[in-house]
Order: structure tokens, then sequence, then C-alpha cells
């Protein structure tokens, strides 16, 4: 297999750390970028052990590291902060990560004649009317809620792919990631599995926003990752789904956990449901089908348990 030159911006956070291990592995050369707003250190020692991995700290909203005699072939889009928590803290960075940090990253992609895959989310379907999400679906988002800074910066990041894609000729991939679970997340992220695996470990109670009949499909890490691969090698240059499609509604899913772990906690609705949290979301993944045979080989409980055994490690 050819050596390849893969940079990915957000290279700190979960799903890029994984993502760059997977290519490190193969041989091919990665050259990591982050600010260390939301991606953690310790995600960067795990890959500065490998020989081929050159890091880069910096903010790609203000500007890029000097590439100038750099050949690189593959650029992922993966360096916004991504939880609903973070919504509400870092709304300026991350609309700013998603327009001009996407520009730089486009730019440099027709500077070198990269590839270029620009992740986008399954929130650009906002609260879905529409179920399961198919790509051609439009959505239903809130452009001044809580969780605008995110939607509407990843739509707009979808619109800079599209028109470097038709009118500056530049070679791009979009996906929409669906709810992503696995080692490598920040145990504080706020998310539901992080936050729920925590309180079932240490035997708190399992606290469920609104009633719990919220629904959810959750991908385990490593699929996902293959699902990013697929894309990137098709000639795909229009949005495609990727994610688990097992759906669960919130509820199940803080039941399951406890069973999962053995854990002696209980499950506590505070009726409290946040402004504009989706009330349905599973992918339609036909579409990442029909580019590669594709299916998620990690179920729930696996990927709890291994999730699980990784939070353990850290407290
Ligand atoms: N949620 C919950 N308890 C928590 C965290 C989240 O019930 O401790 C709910 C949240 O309201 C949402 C779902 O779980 O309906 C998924 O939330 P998450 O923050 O993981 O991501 P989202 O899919 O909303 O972006």
């Amino acid at each position: 297999m050819d050596k390849k030159v893969i940079l990915v911006a957000g290279a700190a956070g979960f799903i890029p750390s994984t993502l760059s291990e997977f290519y490190l592995k193969q041989g091919h050369i990665v050259l990591g970028l982050d600010n260390f707003i939301t991606g953690s250190r310790s995600n960067v020692a795990i890959l500065n052990q490998y020989k081929n991995f050159k890091f880069y700290e910096c903010n790609i909203y203000e500007s890029l590291p000097d590439f100038k005699n750099q050949k690189i072939d593959e650029i992922f889009s993966l360096a916004s902060p991504a939880s609903p928590v973070d919504f509400q803290v870092l709304p300026m960075e991350i609309l700013r990560v998603n327009s001009e940090g996407t520009m730089h990253l486009l730019d440099l992609a027709m500077e070198k004649n990269a590839k270029f895959l620009e992740a986008s989310t399954s929130e650009v379907y906002g609260d879905p009317e529409i179920h399961p999400q198919p790509e051609e679906y439009f959505g239903n988002v809130n452009t001044i809620g809580p969780r605008s800074c995110y939607d509407e910066s990843k739509r707009y990041a979808e619109a800079l792919t599209m028109n470097y894609h038709m009118h500056k000729n530049v070679n791009t991939r979009i996906v929409r990631i669906f709810n992503t679970y696995g080692p490598r997340m920040r145990p504080n992220d706020g998310r539901v599995i992080p936050n729920f695996i925590n309180q079932a470990l240490r035997g708190e109670d399992l606290i469920v926003y609104g009633d719990g009949s919220q629904t959810r499909s959750f991908c385990y890490v490593d699929d996902l990752v293959c699902a990013l691969d697929i894309v990137m090698n098709s000639s795909c240059h229009t949005p495609v789904n990727i994610g688990n499609p097992d759906e669960y509604s919130i509820y199940e899913c803080a039941l399951k956990i406890i069973e999962v772990l053995h854990s002696k906690s209980k499950v506590v609705c505070n009726n409290n449901l946040p402004k504009d949290d989706p009330k349905k979301r599973k992918p339609d993944i036909r579409k990442l089908k029909s580019l590669a045979s594709y299916e998620p080989q990690i179920s729930f409980s696996e990927g709890m348990k291994r999730t699980a055994e990784y939070f353990k490690h850290l407290v």
C-alpha cells in the first residue's frame, strides 16, 4: 500500500485521535493539529509514540502551520467541539472553527491538491420530522437556539465544502456523524454515555433529562472510523450519514448500561428536557452501504463494556 500523508485537524479529540492511530498503524504519516480547547494531551501522548506522527499546536481558525514544503494527500476536518455542553461554553470558538477553520483547511487542500473530508453532523437535521434521517432531508433547525452555534456552523461548513468542490475543483467529501462513543471520550464531556457510565460506576443515580422517551442511535468509535475511511476512499462528494442505526430511548439506554455494568444505580428522570433537544435520531445508512460493504461490528453491550473499562482506569 502507498504511504499517504494525512492531516487530521482536531487530532487530540476522541474520534480524530482514534482515526489517527488507525492510519498510523497502517504506516501512513499523520500530521495532527489541535489547540487543546477540548482535546486531551493524553490522546496526543498516545499518538506521539508513533514515529510517523507529527503534532502541531495551533488555532486553525486563526492560521495553519507553515506546510510550504510538505506533501499532503488527505485532510480530515474534525476539529470542532461537539458536546451540547460545549455549545453553551464555547459558542464563538465553534462558530469560528467551522467557518474560518474549515475555509483554511479547504484552501490548504486546494493548494496541495489533497482530498478533503468535512466531518459534519446529524445536528444538521435539528429536531427531525422524518425518521430515520436520509441525506436528502434538509432538517428542522432553530437558527438562534442553544444548539445553533454548532448546527448552523456545520451547515455552513457543508455549504463551503460543496462550493469549493463545485467552483474551485477541490476533491471533497462530507460525512454526517451520528452519536458516537468509546474510549478516549472526555469523562466530563457532558454527553449521555460518559455521564451514565460514570454514574453507574460510582453507584449514583443515572439522571435522564426529560422523560427519557427521546431516542439516539449509538455507534462505537471503531465502527465510525471504518466509515470515515470508506467515505474518504469513495468518490462521493455529497453528504453521507455515518453511524449505527441501532436506536434506543434514553431511558432504555440508562437501564441497559446499569445491566451491562452490573451496577446498583437507579434511573431518575428530571423531567427537564433541554431546549431544542432532538426527540428522535437514527441514521439511514443505505448510502454508506452503497459505497462499500459495511456493517457496524460492535454491539451496544460490548461497546459499553469497553468504554467503561477506559473510564475505570481514569478514576
Ligand atoms: N441526556 C440525559 N442525561 C445526561 C446527558 C444527556 O438524559 O446526563 C440526554 C439528552 O437530553 C439527549 C440525549 O441524552 O436527549 C443525548 O444527549 P447528548 O448530550 O449525549 O448528545 P446529543 O445527541 O443531544 O447531541
